[in-house]
């Protein structure tokens, strides 16, 4: 079988964990344990294919936002996520994406872009354009999710940068 390891990395409180549960049990709790890292092992169908993710949960101690030498050496793609109502996560990313090509010595590695708590858009700070705009810039597929609203675009994410690296 097809196997794909994701490193879901990104600024303390974007929902990262929300996003990973959701991912795995198609449930929302709510409130997440913020200083474990966990990693999740679930098999599922892709595009008709039996695809076995491993999900790893990182959580963001410092400024590396999830991102140690080990994970990325882990990994097979990184899910990059910022919270569209805060502007401080979205502008953390091109730091967090210069840490990882760093520590990856320049070899590109599959990614996407997620813009998560959608539903809270009376709080947004990014807009969907400037998401849009930085996934561009660095050749990879964005999408806006919510982990506490919507399943389908939550298990979307997951399976589009498994296909990212089913071609890379
Ligand atoms: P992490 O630090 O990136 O793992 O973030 P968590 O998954 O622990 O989420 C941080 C907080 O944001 C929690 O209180 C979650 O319930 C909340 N949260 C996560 N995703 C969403 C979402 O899509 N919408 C809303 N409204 N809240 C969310
Ligand atoms: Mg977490």
């Amino acid at each position: 079988f097809a196997e794909t390891k994701v490193a879901v990395l990104g600024p303390h409180g974007v929902g990262k964990s929300a996003l990973s549960v959701r991912f795995l049990t198609k449930r929302f709790i709510g409130e997440y344990d913020q200083s474990a890292e966990s990693k999740y092992k679930y098999t599922t169908n892709v595009d008709g294919e039996t695809m076995i993710f491993e999900v790893l949960d990182t959580v963001s101690e410092n400024e590396d936002c999830g991102a140690r030498d080990d994970v990325l050496r882990w990994t097979d793609c990184i899910m990059l996520v910022y919270s569209v109502v805060s502007r401080k996560s979205f502008d953390a990313i091109p730091e967090l994406k210069k840490t990882i090509e760093e520590s990856r010595k320049g070899a590109s590695i599959p990614m996407i872009l997620i813009g998560n708590k959608r539903d809270l858009a009376h709080m947004r700070e990014v807009s969907t354009e400037e998401g849009e705009k930085l996934a561009v810039e660095y050749g990879c597929p964005f999408l806006e999710v919510s982990a506490s609203e919507d399943v389908d675009t939550v298990t979307e994410a997951f399976h589009k940068v498994s296909r990212e690296v089913i071609e890379f």
